[in-house]
């Protein structure tokens, strides 16, 4: 699916909804909701509880909460900071926005399954998503797909802030280290990481009944190729991600990567974990 961030209103996939303000104001982390949504984040603001959705302000705790949670204000699977009306239960659509895109993806996860019993498969893969989730959530990321052995976390700047970038490097560092040493009593895993970031579209995509939260296009592609070049505990990324966290990671290895249908070579970093 090609997406051209230059010219959105053409450039949406088939089947998606026209991007909504509503979608820009979130992923973007811009307060241009429209007054409804700013009337009901005042009208939550005023309901007291400590824990509340970070979108649209509804409480998650206190005496509101009950009958919130009864319309869909309960926390999300996605992240559990916001809750699943903002997200998986929203209209489909969604916006080009900036977002960082980070793909974890355990090594040798055929050869694993056949030397290992299923009780034992399946108590690694549990390990690895509880592990990753929590690296990912720590840093304001959003889960996104999960297949059997890969995790996605998204960081768009209205959950991360600013830093979204920086954060989704820390993300995989903290993923690498928890994986690595919390090994479980079926055997340790081993993850390679490929980071990617830019603009591209980030919504609820789905049809036939069904949605999903996701992001496509480009970035999402980029990233899933440099999991692809990551080896045993590496954390490869981007240039547009590595100009953001330079600074922070001056010794960083560089290489000119041909990546499976990209016409020109990508220039990628290698991060020490
Ligand atoms: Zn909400």
């Amino acid at each position: 699916m090609e997406l051209s961030p230059r010219d959105p209103a053409t450039a949406l996939p088939k089947g998606i909804a026209p991007m909504s303000r509503r979608w820009v104001a979130i992923l973007r982390g811009e307060s241009t909701l429209a007054f409804p949504q700013r009337a009901g984040r005042r009208l939550f603001g005023l309901m007291p509880s400590a824990a509340r959705c970070k979108f649209c302000n509804a409480p998650f705790k206190g005496r509101y909460a009950g009958t919130l949670s009864a319309v869909g204000y309960t926390p999300s699977r996605k992240n559990p900071d916001i809750c699943a009306r903002c997200i998986e239960h929203a209209p489909e659509g969604g916006a080009i926005v900036p977002v960082t895109v980070l793909f974890a993806d355990v090594r040798g996860y055929t050869a694993l399954c056949e030397q290992l019993g299923p009780d034992e498969v399946a108590e690694l893969v549990q390990h690895f998503y509880e592990t990753s989730s929590k690296a990912l959530l720590a840093q304001e990321g959003l889960l996104g797909q999960i297949a059997g052995d890969e995790v996605e976390g998204l960081f768009v700047p209205g959950l991360a802030g600013p830093n979204y970038r920086r954060k989704a490097i820390e993300a995989a560092r903290s993923l690498v280290r928890a994986v690595r040493y919390n090994e479980t009593s079926a055997g340790s895993l081993e993850v390679g990481i490929g980071v990617a970031s830019g603009e591209e579209f980030v919504g609820n995509v789905g049809g036939g009944g069904y949605k999903d939260f996701a992001a496509v296009g480009d970035v999402t592609n980029i990233a899933a190729r440099l999991t692809a070049s990551a080896r045993n505990g590496q954390i490869v990324v981007d240039e547009e991600t590595y100009t953001a966290v330079e600074r922070a990671f001056p010794d960083a290895t560089r290489k000119d990567l041909e990546l499976k249908g990209k016409s020109a070579p990508v220039v990628a970093y290698w991060i020490p974990p």
